[in-house]
């Protein structure tokens, strides 16, 4: 590996210090490095739809996490440099003042990610020294498995499993060396939300936990969940839950920001397999990473027509995009309490289940009849664990416009309440005032005993999105 004289260390979305390979570059103890975190306004401010591409709750975990980070590189020796603004301008400059030798960052896979990338190759030259893409298997070259991403994730699922470890966490350095600032060098203030034109908003005491941004946070989410509760041998069974903070992991804000790394929670469920239980569910939490690891594949194999329409597979399928619908799902109140219950779960915390984010996907973009974009969109400003990767793949997935496509992917609602939801415990959760009343066997159908009718029939809007897929099937 190159070594560099002092550097700068761009962090990205990988905000933590333990298994950290930007410090590998240093190549020794006494190497200056120094971090720098950059808030871009145009991936957070900028109008879609009406709305800030992120809302107020995932800005609060993502400063939450850049302070924890500062905290932590204070702690070995180093410093992190705090900027607003458009990071092709910003780190430039910053090399240019620090008299840096080499800027040195994870390369992503988004669009725009790459699109920074190459102005910053263009006006840094030699000096940028990006590391390749994180990952949490063992190979040289992601970008090769990329190009030959099966569409379908078993085959890459099985080929994994058969052919390709999983890598090992790195060792966090006990301190780290930094280079001499200039006199009088203002580091920066992390930026608070208020200055960024947000309002603070309280958290619901409904949230299925109190997320709070931050690597501890995120270690201590995985000690407690994984091993204090000993949650992860029976993570196959309650997974699909909706209520309560223990029925998934919840590590998503975390991983999503790179408080946690991906690799040390393999390693981690690997532990807990060598020192409690293996079984399925132990297994099944990385089988889970691995399609976090597939859809960040995804993208850097498709690029740009993830965020088109007719997605990676150039879908000729066509949105009517009634008027009002969309408004309706974003606020909770189709009328169907599974939806709203969901949807405003997901406006008052930044979090939804993975159960409930495939009812309210379906829901969107076939019952609703609505271009999926825009609920990729409404999800992109609410998640605190938003990624660009998993949240747009899993949109693609759900709309039947990525990977595997095969097949009409509908939820018929109704079947889905009576499964995730049979005693309506969830929808009185969120919608205590609309349905708190009724006997629970209308809980999720609250027409049938005389309550307002939904915007569209449940039942009949599924047949209809399922005629439009076989007509278009059959190239009618
Ligand atoms: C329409 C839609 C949009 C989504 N948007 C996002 C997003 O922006 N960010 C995000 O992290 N996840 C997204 N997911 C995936 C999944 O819903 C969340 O990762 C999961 O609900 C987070 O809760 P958890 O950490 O408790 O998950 P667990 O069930 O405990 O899973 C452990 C980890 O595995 C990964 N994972 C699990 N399921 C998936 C999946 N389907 N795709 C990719 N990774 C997965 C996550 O990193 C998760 O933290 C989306 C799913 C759907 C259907």
């Amino acid at each position: 590996m190159t070594v560099y004289e002092s550097s700068i260390l761009w962090f990205r979305s990988q905000l933590r210090v333990h298994d950290q390979p930007l410090f590998e570059s240093r190549g020794g103890e006494d190497r200056p490095v120094v971090g720098v975190w950059v808030f871009d306004p145009r991936e957070h401010l900028e109008l879609v739809d009406g709305f800030p591409r992120a809302g107020s709750r995932r800005v609060r975990f993502l400063l939450e996490s850049v302070e924890s980070l500062r905290t932590s590189l204070r702690e070995l020796g180093s410093e992190l440099i705090v900027r607003v603004g458009e990071p092709e301008q910003v780190i430039p400059e910053l090399a240019a003042e620090l008299n840096v030798d080499s800027v040195i960052a994870f390369r992503q896979p988004g669009t725009e990610e790459r699109g920074i990338e190459r102005l910053l190759a263009a006006s840094l030259g030699p000096k940028w020294k990006p590391l390749g893409y994180e990952s949490v298997l063992e190979v040289e070259d992601l970008d090769v498995i990329a190009d030959e991403l099966p569409e379908v994730f078993s085959r890459f699922r099985r080929h994994v499993e058969k052919k390709i470890a999983f890598a090992r966490p790195r060792e966090t350095p006990s301190s780290l060396a930094i280079p001499q600032l200039p006199s009088g060098f203002d580091v920066g203030g992390v930026p608070d939300l208020r200055s960024l034109g947000y309002e603070v908003v309280d958290a619901d005491e409904r949230s299925v936990m109190d997320f709070k941004g931050g690597e501890s946070q995120g270690l201590d989410r995985l000690h407690s969940w994984m091993f204090d509760h000993d949650n992860l041998q029976r993570y196959k069974q309650t997974r699909n839950g909706m209520l309560g903070e223990a029925y998934s992991s919840k590590f998503s804000p975390w991983l999503a920001n790179g408080c946690l790394s991906g690799r040390f929670v393999v390693s981690e469920t690997l532990r807990y397999e060598r020192q409690r239980l293996a079984n399925e569910s132990t297994y099944w939490l990385r089988f889970e990473i691995l399609w976090r690891e597939y859809f960040r594949l995804y993208l850097m194999k498709h690029g740009p027509s993830m965020f088109l329409r007719g997605g990676p597979v150039q879908s000729d399928l066509a949105w009517g995009d009634p008027e009002g619908r969309f408004e309706s799902w974003r606020t909770g109140e189709t009328g169907v309490p599974l939806v709203d219950a969901n949807m405003i779960e997901l406006s008052t915390t930044g979090f939804m289940s993975n159960r409930g984010r495939q009812i309210v996907a379906s829901f969107l973009s076939k019952n609703l009849d609505v271009d999926w974009r825009r609920g990729a969109r409404w999800f992109e400003h609410c998640l605190i664990d938003y990624c660009p990767s998993a949240n747009w793949g899993n949109w693609t997935y759900a709309a039947g416009v990525g990977a595997d496509p095969r097949g009409f992917r509908g939820f018929d609602v109704a079947r889905q309440a009576a499964n995730y939801d049979p005693t309506g415990d969830y929808v009185a959760a969120w919608l205590g005032d609309r349905i708190g009343s009724l006997p629970v066997e209308s809980r999720h159908a609250p027409w049938l005993a005389g309550g307002p009718t939904p915007i569209v029939d449940p039942e009949r809007s599924l047949s209809e999105a399922k005629r439009r897929w076989d007509q278009l099937a059959a190239g009618d």
